[in-house]
């Protein structure tokens, strides 16, 4: 230390006045009596206030500069401070108003003196931090206001998994109050299925915090709500970990219970039937696809069955659309009891369901199934309170002998079973590829033939009918199909499909107006007018309002009934006798004649016939094959025109090919006769030349 370095000063020689010092004070500096009266004032109290030391001394008291909200306050707070009460802070915090009226907020501190009847008021302007607090306070506020009203889950999950935060809509979404899920843990709310999946992914993400210091992550999940059902959750976890003022992750999330609902509703219905709730054809397919592999790799058979209800089109037109639709249930249910373990029952389509057998590797095993199955039909299903009589047509086809494809073996199964329903329905069918070509064809036949119908392919030959001296005195009106692509087709070969799809009604009337007209045409020609014969199938005489069809097209042509000749088999007309009867009533009343086909191919008897409105009886021309003096047909032939004349019948006889034949016919006084000795069935044009000529 050297000389020249001045001491410091004692503080008895600081030439620094105490008054310097009090106006230095960069605070307002108050000095009072107890009564708040103000004695001394410093200079930045003027600064403060914006009154002059002069004016606030005038002012009075201190009290006059306090925001009139505030005195109250101050006052209980001095009143406290005088008591002697400790727990009062040296300071406060209260509002002045400064001489433009301006509000202040100031931190107020109260001095000591020695002399107890003074004290000192220091006043600091803390408006600035006030307003910064005021303003913290209020964002504060508005966060608390939308995280309260927000519709999302607001948790913050701290890094022991234990929930720190929950907003207010917990309740809405959870059914919880905020409070309750505070210190529990998050974890234990999800569902079991979930709980795994969502603490790796929090670990992930507070691993990867700890190394890049940020992760955010999306996530899906179930929340235990308070009633113990699921919600579906859709969140976000925000990991603020590192983040000082949060140190947690906070989870966003709203609830998609609603649209996960409507999500599985809408995958359960993409993959299953919404009747019957079985898988459809989508789900079949894929099962089927996985029963492929396996059986390729393992080298071996597997069968598939499809089950058709029959006449399920019919019940729904008899007993409504409801009523299948429970069939259908019902047998749903009835093959899922049926059949267990790894087969697999779907529903194909409509009436179809399809079965996947995978421990059957063959007949035996499948003859076996096939009983069980057909057991499910042996009683009728009451449905409704209507005892309603449910069978099925079932097709077989084996992996790999009938299909090594999902397509084919479908398909071969379909195909199976609708033979099967060709077979009359109630019946099993294993698949065979033969008949599956024929079936196709006769399809297409079938197709083709309603195309002829409409395209004019469909034409009428003629067959006289000749009496003993050779008169035509008739002809029969026989179908010729002369088809642009297979030529001349016969009926054997198209009249039995058309029964079976119907198409033999339209077929029916179409070539029974023609004949008629046809007829009429040759009269108006003045040509020798003769009786036409029409064949009705079984299936059209059943029609109800076959009459009056039949009567529309004589009065459509003007033809008269009398030579409108209607050739039925036994069998059509004994199918319903009643109704045969009726109708043979009333065609008999319009005048039409009807003639028995084919007679004793049938097994009905002439004493039976007798009550029916019968005029003419057609002995099959069978009987005419063998025809000698001996043989059995002979005798019958001989014993049917005897009886047939008993009972006033005209007798024809069909397919008379042979002079001996005819000798023999006419013999047995015979009346009519048809067949290639006189002439095959001829078109149109060829008959027209014919009539009013003798043939021999
Ligand atoms: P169908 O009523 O018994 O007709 C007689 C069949 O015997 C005709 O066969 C005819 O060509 C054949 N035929 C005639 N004379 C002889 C002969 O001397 N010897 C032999 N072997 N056969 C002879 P087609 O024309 O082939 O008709 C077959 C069957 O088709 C008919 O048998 C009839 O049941 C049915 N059919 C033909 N046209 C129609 C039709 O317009 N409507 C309906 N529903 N069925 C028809
Ligand atoms: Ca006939
Ligand atoms: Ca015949």
């Amino acid at each position: 230390m050297n000389n020249h370095t001045p001491k410091p000063d004692s503080p008895r020689s600081c030439p620094v006045s105490y008054k310097d010092i009090f106006h230095s004070i960069k605070n307002a500096v108050f000095l009072m009596d107890a009564d708040w009266h103000i004695f001394q004032i410093n200079a930045y109290a003027e600064k403060l206030t914006g009154y002059s030391v002069a004016a606030l001394k005038k002012m009075g008291s201190i009290l006059k500069l306090v925001h009139k909200d505030d005195v109250d306050t101050i006052r209980a707070y001095h009143k406290r401070r005088l008591a002697g009460d400790n727990d009062v802070p040296d300071d406060y915090t209260c509002r002045i108003v400064d001489k433009s009226g301006g509000i202040k907020w100031v931190a107020v501190r109260v001095g000591i003196l020695p002399d107890p009847r003074y004290k000192t008021v220091t006043i600091l302007d803390t408006t600035r931090e006030f307003k910064n607090l005021e303003l913290l306070h209020n964002r504060e506020h508005k966060f608390r206001v939308m995280i309260e009203h927000s519709h999302e889950l607001i948790l913050n999950v701290d890094r022991d998994g234990i929930i720190r935060f929950a907003g207010a809509s917990a309740f809405q979404i959870v059914g919880y109050n905020a409070p309750e899920l505070v210190e529990s843990s998050f974890v234990s709310y999800l569902h079991p299925d979930d709980k795994k999946r969502i603490e790796a992914a929090l670990d992930i993400q507070q691993f990867s915090a700890e190394k890049d210091d940020q992760g955010i992550c999306a996530a899906e999940f179930r929340f235990r709500h308070k009633d113990g059902s699921w919600v579906w959750i859709e969140a976000v976890c925000n990991n603020l970990l590192h983040n000082e003022h949060i140190r947690s992750f906070v989870i966003t999330g709203r609830d998609i219970s609603g649209q996960r609902v409507a999500e599985e509703k809408a995958l359960y219905y993409e993959h299953h039937d919404g009747l019957t709730g079985l898988p459809n054809r989508g789900m079949f397919i894929d099962r089927l696809g996985l029963e492929i592999q396996q059986a390729r790799r393992r080298n071996r058979l597997f069968c598939v069955m499809c089950l058709g209800i029959d006449r399920l089109k019919e019940v729904n037109e008899v007993y409504g659309a409801k009523t299948g639709d429970r069939i259908l249930s019902r047998v749903a249910v009835r093959l899922s009891d049926t059949f267990r373990g790894d087969d697999y029952v779907s529903r194909l389509s409509g009436d179809k369901f399809i079965v996947l057998l995978s421990d059957i590797h063959n007949a035996d095993g499948a003859n076996h199934i096939l009983k069980k199955t057909r057991r499910i039909f042996r009683d009728d299903l009451e449905i409704n309170g209507e005892q309603i009589r449910v069978t099925a047509s079932i097709g077989v086809v084996f992996y790999p002998n009938d299909g090594v494809t999902d397509e084919q073996l479908i398909s071969n199964a379909e195909t199976a079973m609708t033979m099967a329903k060709t077979n009359g329905r109630n019946t099993c069918q294993y698949y065979d590829a033969e008949l599956h070509g024929k079936m196709m064809s006769s399809l297409k036949l079938e197709r083709d033939l309603t195309e002829a119908l409409r395209n004019g392919e469909l034409v009428d030959y003629y067959q006289p009918k000749v009496d003993g001296v050779g008169n035509i005195i008739g002809a029969e009106c026989l179908i010729r199909w002369k088809s642009r692509e297979r030529g001349l087709v016969l009926p054997q070969d198209f009249i039995s499909i058309a029964e079976r799809n119907g198409a033999i009604v339209d077929i029916g009337y179409y070539m029974l107006s023609k004949a008629c007209r046809r007829a009429k045409l040759w009269q108006e020609q003045g040509l020798l007018p003769i009786q036409i014969s029409v064949n009705l199938s079984p299936f059209q005489f059943k029609q109800r309002d076959l009459v009056y069809r039949i009567k529309a097209i004589l009065d459509d042509v003007r033809l008269d009934a009398r030579w409108l000749e209607l050739e039925i088999t036994e069998t059509g007309i004994m199918a319903d006798e009643e109704d045969s009867i009726l109708k043979l009533k009333e065609l008999y009343a319009l005048g039409v004649s009807v003639s028995i086909d084919d007679f004793g191919t049938g097994y009905s008897s002439l004493n039976k016939l007798k009550d029916f409105p019968l005029t003419t009886l057609k002995i099959d021309k069978s009987f005419l094959q063998n025809i000698d003096a001996k043989s059995r047909s002979s005798t019958i032939t001989t014993a049917i025109i005897g009886l047939a004349h008993d009972l006033d019948f005209k007798v024809v006889a069909e397919g008379v090919e042979t002079h001996d034949q005819l000798s023999f016919l006419r013999h047995n006084k015979c009346d009519f006769f048809q067949g290639y000795l006189f002439d095959k069935p001829l078109p149109a044009s060829e008959l027209e030349k014919r009539l009013g000529r003798i043939i021999l």
